[in-house]
């Protein structure tokens, strides 16, 4: 297994921040991947697991060792008319969700166009316009970072729920290859208002798995920066859930509030509508910003640092919870 000194994670993170590995690896199956755990235990190295880098903030560089999982290979075995896909940690989501479309293999397609990798998908169970991994998640193939024991998790033993997963809260596996379940047969799902609205303009009636994956691209194209042009990770806040009570109380006081009611009885807030309110959309601190279309979106002018990154969160967090005493969770991993 090589092992690599000194690496620069810039081009390895979409938010191209500048950071340094002291040590890197690139393993390309599960007996790679656990030669260099080995190599960082005996070393009593910390471990940092990168994707495709694009749900990660450097404000600092990491220490020991970072690996970034290099297995990749798609296939597909049938039941009847479920189809489970055995597919490789390194293979792009995007990509896996064009070929899964091109095979007729039908589940992801509101899941189009999520940039990242297949192995990083259930870390913060990935999810989009009424769809999350966890509706088609069959299984996870794991390594234990400490013991280099493998371990498969099935769905319920994942612990997801929204944005979330026993992967994010523990961070003690290193995911080699996930098993998806999806059906030959179309499960059309245009609940999101955005998709059937684009769909009507679309004079389309009866739509394909097809028609809501090109709708889903469409409106994602634009409304989120393509961080190949403009560096960013996504939505930079998740939506604060808050108890009924309390969803009252915002609401009596800003009618106009932008909520979602939960099947638990709880409220999810859109963050995106508390930060346009404190008037930080389009708001700029240096070389980093709020896009001035998504208010969610923390963007990187150029040079930015991590560390002004969080100084813009911050800010951000300060703004909202003055206003509205909402608290705001940042989604990507901050290192
Ligand atoms: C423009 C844009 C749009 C986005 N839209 C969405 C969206 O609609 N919905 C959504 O849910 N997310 C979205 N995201 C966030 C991001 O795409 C997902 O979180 C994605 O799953 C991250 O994948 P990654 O490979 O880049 O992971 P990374 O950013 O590299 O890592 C993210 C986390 O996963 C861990 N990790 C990565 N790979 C593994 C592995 N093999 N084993 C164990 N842990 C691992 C890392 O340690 C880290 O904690 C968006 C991001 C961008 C930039």
């Amino acid at each position: 297994m090589k092992i690599l000194t000194n690496q620069p994670l810039r081009h390895l993170n979409s938010f191209n921040l500048q950071a340094n590995a002291s040590y890197f690896a690139s393993p390309a199956n599960v007996e790679a991947a656990k030669a260099a755990l080995d190599f960082a235990n005996s070393k009593v190295l910390p471990i940092l697991v990168l994707g495709g880098g694009t749900n990660i903030i450097f404000s600092k560089d990491p220490h020991g060792l970072v690996i970034k999982p290099g297995m990749t290979g798609r296939k597909a075995s049938f039941d009847n008319n479920d189809v489970y896909l055995h597919v490789g940690a390194n293979e792009g989501w995007t990509e896996l969700v064009e070929w899964t479309l091109d095979n007729q293999y039908w589940g992801l397609e509101n899941l189009s166009l999520i940039p990242g990798t297949a192995g990083a998908a259930p870390v913060q169970n990935i999810g989009a316009y009424g769809v999350e991994l966890a509706d088609h998640l069959y299984q996870v193939h794991a390594i234990d970072i400490k013991t280099g024991q493998e371990r498969v998790f099935t769905n319920s033993e994942c612990e997801f729920s929204y944005r979330n997963s026993r992967f994010k809260a523990q961070q003690k596996w290193l995911i080699t290859s996930i098993i998806l379940k999806l059906s030959l047969t179309p499960n059309i799902r245009t609940g999101y208002g955005t998709i059937r609205q684009r769909l009507i303009e679309l004079g389309i009636t009866k739509p394909t798995p097809v028609d809501v994956a090109k709708a889903v691209i469409y409106i994602r194209q634009s409304k989120l920066p393509d961080p190949a042009i403009t560096p960013n990770s996504g939505s930079f806040f998740s939506n604060p859930i808050v108890d009924r009570n309390k969803f009252e109380l915002l609401e009596d006081k800003f009618p106009d509030i932008v909520s979602f009611a939960q099947p638990d009885g709880q409220v999810k807030l859109a963050a995106a509508w508390l930060i346009e309110q404190c008037g930080l959309k389009g708001f700029s601190k240096g070389t980093v910003g709020i896009h001035p279309n998504h208010a969610l979106v923390m963007i990187n002018h150029g040079k930015a640092t991590g560390l002004e990154v969080m100084e813009l969160a911050k800010i951000v967090q300060d703004s909202v919870m003055d206003r509205f005493k909402v608290s705001l969770e940042i989604e990507p991993r901050v290192i």
